[in-house]
């Protein structure tokens, strides 16, 4: 069934999970991860972004994942959210194509740049009963983050967390506590988590869920500890695309006569499938859409 982000976060926050946000780009990765919500029954976030929205159509790509929340998981509840928007015209078309959330990313601005456009989003979002996300500090992909002279610089500064929800009045709050983005992690793991800066930002605004971006890669140990840390919505993208991706290359090489689209992509939706449902089991999010209010 079709919910909102609102509704997720409050049932995750009554319950003590996290919940997974999985990028989709198409109607192959969106079965994928609808099955794996169903296999595993655990509620699930649906994140789309303006290139996919460019790939695909913003009518299309909602359509799509409304469509499939409604009919295939009918107990189990996803959500829609537009993640990354540098545009507010975005924005504004995915609240009114009936987004529940949207992530407004203008953390590579100085800190008051970013107040600007993110209070313009919430303002935006609130009037219409959807939530805006923010980032503070600024996410870099594993190679950039380890070139860096200054790291420091990137992760998000505590006090200026505090100071951001306050000006913004955002709903949930992207962190850079060393996570970050790209295939580079995968191949050599990801770095770890600074997670006293993230017991710190949490403290300091329990009351905000903080979302961590990049989490491909994080090993269980690593995400227990961020779950504990106030970590309430953890997006896969990378792993996700690779899932796809590599099985697509496999087979294409082992079916090189095969031209029907469907008998090369139906091993992609499983290897999505399957990778979605490893990643629910381990956000401990297994089994909770059972428990989820039906009357909605
Ligand atoms: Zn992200």
């Amino acid at each position: 069934m079709l919910v909102s982000v609102r509704q997720l976060l409050q049932h995750a926050a009554k319950h003590q999970y996290a919940i997974g946000a999985f990028n989709t780009v198409n109607l192959e990765m969106t079965l994928g991860i609808i099955r794996a919500a169903v296999e595993v029954q655990a509620p699930v976030i649906i994140t789309v972004t303006e290139t996919t929205i460019e790939y695909a159509g913003l009518k299309p790509i909602t359509h799509i994942v409304e469509t499939i929340a409604k009919n295939s998981a009918v107990n189990v509840p996803v959500a829609l959210h537009l993640d990354h928007a540098k545009s507010f015209r975005s924005i504004a078309e995915c609240i009114h194509a009936g987004f529940s959330s949207i992530m407004i990313d203008a953390s590579d601005l100085p800190f008051d740049e970013n107040v600007i456009l993110t209070r313009q989003a919430v303002d935006y979002a609130h009037k219409r009963n959807a939530l805006a996300q923010g980032e503070i500090g600024n996410v870099k992909t594993a190679e950039e983050f380890a070139a860096a002279a200054d790291r420091q610089r990137y992760l998000t500064d505590p006090r200026e967390a505090v100071a951001f929800v306050k000006a913004t009045g955002i709903d949930t709050l992207a962190v850079a506590v060393g996570n970050v983005y790209g295939r580079g992690k995968m191949r050599q793991g990801a770095p770890p988590l600074d997670l006293d800066r993230l017991a710190a930002i949490h403290e300091s605004i329990p009351d905000i869920p903080l979302v961590l971006h990049g989490a491909s890669a994080l090993k269980h140990e690593q995400l227990e500890a961020a779950i504990g840390r106030g970590i309430k919505i953890i997006n896969i993208v990378t792993e996700l695309e690779l899932a796809f991706t590599d099985q697509l290359r496999q087979t294409a090489r082992e079916l090189p006569d095969e031209y029907d689209p469907r008998d090369l992509l139906e091993p992609s939706i499983d290897a999505v499938e399957a990778l979605t449902a490893d990643k629910l089991r381990l956000f401990g999010s297994e089994g909770r859409g059972r428990a989820f209010p039906k009357h909605l």
